[in-house]
């Protein structure tokens, strides 16, 4: 299937090398096109969304049950990454989901499990601190534990797809930024860094970068997040034996979250409430006003992580206005592939969604159920 033209011309190309542009470069290249990917910085930088050591992933979706049929060809997506590469990828440590027993998070995850016979347990607020030592909940809160839920290695998971990519012919440029696209009858041209390339596909994987070549196609919102790891001080109760990841509803739209001590401490953070900027003028250095919240939540709920933090990053939500991921063919021109994928929960899906891109790049459909995740429903929105 291999492009015939000159050594300039590519059958697909991927911008971006994050999570989403690593999966589709595996996917595309192991379908045997002549991929190229280029990413403007380097493997595993810190200046994107996929970085900071560990990710969660679950089943019983609270955000919409309609991901459900997503995420299980995703975790079997892990497992097959896993075994190709030879290098652990996913560590099951179970989820724990808690709130008030009519917050959006607990009715969400129980919603999604019972659409989707997930199993589960419902725990009380007693039955949570038998069970669980690390976590402290209200009286008048109650928790979902969920099995299937654990931990992704963002890193590795990179490492692996790139490798894998590499091993199948694509060939990655790091260092290298494309400037700007565009349509023509006899291909899509991408001005670069290093200069003009001609491809037959393009697939868009830039994620907070994206908006700059969509126009007004997607709304896109970039939120500066920060995680912080407090130490565990050797406290069993936060291994990954014995302490699920976690997201906890404390309030009113107030979310955090958490996952176990696999040895870098305890990672703790706020989702959303951050600043909105621009992705290359994002505030980097961290403060204490990051640091409030999650403190604050540390020491009402889990009290025994003692001190401050010992190490916190920055890190970039792409927010569609709905929160839900934007992926399908450009409405312009459907031999470009969008796929903005995150919201803030895009992690767990990139090993599908590389397989999504690649077969809205290679067939212009997929058999996935995406219709709620179309990129031009905004544009639509605004135009009735
Ligand atoms: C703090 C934090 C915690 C999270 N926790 C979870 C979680 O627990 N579970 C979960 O499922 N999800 C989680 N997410 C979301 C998830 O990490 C993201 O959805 C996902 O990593 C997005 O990947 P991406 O490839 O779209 O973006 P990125 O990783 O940012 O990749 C985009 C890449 O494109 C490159 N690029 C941009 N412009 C250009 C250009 N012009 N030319 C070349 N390259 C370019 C960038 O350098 C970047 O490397 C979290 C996100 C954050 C920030």
């Amino acid at each position: 299937m291999a492009s015939e033209a000159g050594a300039q011309r590519w059958d697909a190309i991927v911008v971006g090398c994050g999570a989403i542009g690593a999966s589709t470069s595996y996917n595309l290249a192991r379908r045997g096109l002549r991929v190229l990917t280029l990413e403007r910085f380097g493997l595993n930088h810190e200046l994107g969304s996929s970085h900071g050591k560990t990710r969660i992933i679950r089943l019983a979706y609270y955000e919409d049950s309609r991901y459900v049929p997503l995420l299980r060809r995703a975790f079997d997506s892990w497992r097959e990454l896993e075994s190709k590469s030879g290098k652990v990828l996913l560590e099951l440590t179970g989820g724990l989901m808690m709130g008030k027993p009519e917050g959006e998070l607990v009715t969400g995850v129980l919603g999604s499990a019972k659409a989707h016979g997930i199993p589960h347990r419902v725990l009380t607020s007693s039955e949570v601190d038998d069970e669980f030592e690390a976590f402290t909940i209200g009286e008048d809160m109650c928790a979902v534990h969920e099995e299937s839920a654990g931990i992704l290695f963002p890193e590795e998971c990179i490492r692996a797809f790139v490798d894998g990519a590499r091993e199948a012919g694509c060939e990655v440029r790091f260092g290298e930024k494309m400037n700007r696209w565009r349509s023509s009858e006899s291909g899509i041209e991408i001005e670069s860094s290093n200069g003009t390339l001609t491809t037959d596909r393009l697939i868009l994987c830039a994620g907070a970068w994206n908006s700059s070549f969509l126009g007004n196609l997607l709304p896109l919102q970039c939120e500066r997040q920060v995680p912080f790891w407090f130490s565990s001080n050797g406290q069993k109760c936060f291994t990954p034996q014995e302490m699920p990841v976690f997201i906890f509803e404390d309030g009113p739209s107030k979310f955090f979250y958490g996952i176990p001590d696999v040895g870098h401490g305890t990672k703790v953070a706020r989702t959303h409430g951050g600043e909105i900027g621009e992705p290359d003028n994002m505030r980097r250095e961290v403060t204490e006003e990051d640091l409030a919240p999650v403190k604050g939540f540390v020491e009402h709920r889990l009290p025994m992580l003692k001190g401050p933090p010992i190490a916190s990053t920055t890190c970039l939500y792409t927010n569609t206005p709905d929160l839900n991921f934007a992926v399908g063919m450009h409405p312009d021109d459907p031999r470009v592939t969008v796929i903005s994928a995150c919201s803030g929960h895009g992690f767990k899906f990139a090993s599908v969604l590389g397989e999504v891109a690649a077969d809205f790049a290679t067939e212009r459909k997929t058999k996935y159920d995406l219709s709620f995740l179309e990129v031009e429903r905004f544009r639509r929105r605004s135009s009735s």
